[in-house]
């Protein structure tokens, strides 16, 4: 069975999503919507995505560039298994009755609420709970990432309490606005949602989060505490992390130090659009004293969440009963090595 997939707002995650759909061979893109005739939707053309507009009054403004569409979303709908809705944060909830309507599943992503689809969802950590749901959500960058680290360490050692600071990337890097120029800004309300963010996939866990959004585009940093239930030595948290999907190691010693060094290394390896898909753990950044460890990871906020969003479209389709083969697919289609 191929699922067919559609793609509500093809812009920073909807583009890699759709990319990350094509190079699957148990699944396939049937069409992408756009709001305005832009660049991305003449890149939906030279990729072969059906194009489609978000509404049918925005069809005439893509005639007259001489785009041509296949309708609206409206249209795209019964020509889809599933949508993968990728639209801006607090959108998706409006398409919700229109995709329940149709009778078709969706995912939404982190900008929504928990409690717009009832699952949130990390492949790691709760590949079943999505299991032919009609929807899930997938948890935001920053989340994807906490939760990639935290899950393997709990479920070895058991975690008592966690405290992360997120240095949060003031805009993605084709953004026009977004943080300030010079200033590092403090998040005020205390804690901030991002614990119990990492609690809608991990409810049990303990943990409270601080946030300062700084003036770079490049990747998320979070410094990070936890008091461990049981005693454990750096070499043994490491090896924790080394067997945990999606994790990948970078290191100071062999010159990198810092986010744009993770940037340029992406790049070196080859991949798409320079992602980086894993969480970025640095390997001589880590300390234990006593029962507590320490660590810093950087997260590639424009792409963590693509693979997780594949694994997700396999749970909802039961097209995979296991979620560690469904990881290693999707991983190995996309050039993720572990
Ligand atoms: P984006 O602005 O880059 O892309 C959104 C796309 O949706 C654009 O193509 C836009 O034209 C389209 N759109 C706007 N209004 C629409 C509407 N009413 N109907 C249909 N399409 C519409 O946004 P993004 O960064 O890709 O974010 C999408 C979702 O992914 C959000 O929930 C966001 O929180 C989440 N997310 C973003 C990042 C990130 O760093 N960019 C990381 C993880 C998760």
């Amino acid at each position: 069975m191929t699922v067919r997939v559609g793609i509500n707002g093809y812009g920073t995650i909807g583009k890699r999503v759709a990319c990350a759909v094509k190079a699957q061979d148990d699944m396939e893109i049937v069409g992408v919507t756009k709001t305005r005739p832009s660049y991305e939707a003449r890149l939906a053309e030279m990729e072969k995505f059906p194009l489609y507009t978000a509404s049918e009054d925005q069809i005439s403004s893509f005639e007259k560039e001489g785009i041509a569409t296949k309708g609206s979303l409206k249209d795209l709908l019964k020509e889809a298994d599933i949508i993968v809705d990728c639209t801006p944060g607090g959108v998706g909830e409006h398409y919700r009755k229109m995709y329940e309507e149709a009778g078709v599943k969706a995912i939404f992503q982190g900008g929504e609420d928990h409690g717009l689809a009832g699952i949130s969802f990390n492949a790691y950590a709760n590949y079943s709970e999505a299991w032919g749901a009609d929807f899930a959500r997938v948890v935001s960058c920053n989340t994807t990432g906490l939760v990639r680290t935290l899950f393997p360490i709990d479920h070895a050692y058991g975690i008592e309490s966690v405290a992360a600071t997120i240095v949060r990337r003031g805009a993605d890097p084709a953004d026009i606005k977004g943080s300030a120029l010079n200033a590092i800004e403090p998040s005020l309300k205390l804690p901030t949602h991002h614990g119990p963010d990492v609690q809608t996939i991990m409810p049990w866990l303990n943990i409270t989060t601080m946030v300062v959004k700084v003036p770079t585009t490049l990747m998320h940093v979070h410094c990070i505490t936890i008091n461990l239930k049981k005693q454990a030595k750096e070499q043994d948290i490491l090896g924790v992390w080394d067997s945990a999907p999606r994790v990948r190691f970078v290191n100071g010693k062999y010159g990198i130090k810092n986010t744009a060094q993770i940037m340029e290394y992406a790049k070196d390896l080859d991949r798409r659009r320079g992602d980086f898909m894993e969480i970025a753990v640095w390997q001589d950044g880590i300390k234990v004293r006593g029962n507590t460890l320490f660590y810093y990871q950087a997260v590639h906020q424009e792409s963590d969440v693509v693979p997780e969003n594949i694994d997700c479209i396999r749970s909802m389709m039961r097209l995979e009963s296991d979620g560690m083969k469904s990881i290693q697919k999707t991983n190995s289609s996309l050039g993720i090595s572990k």
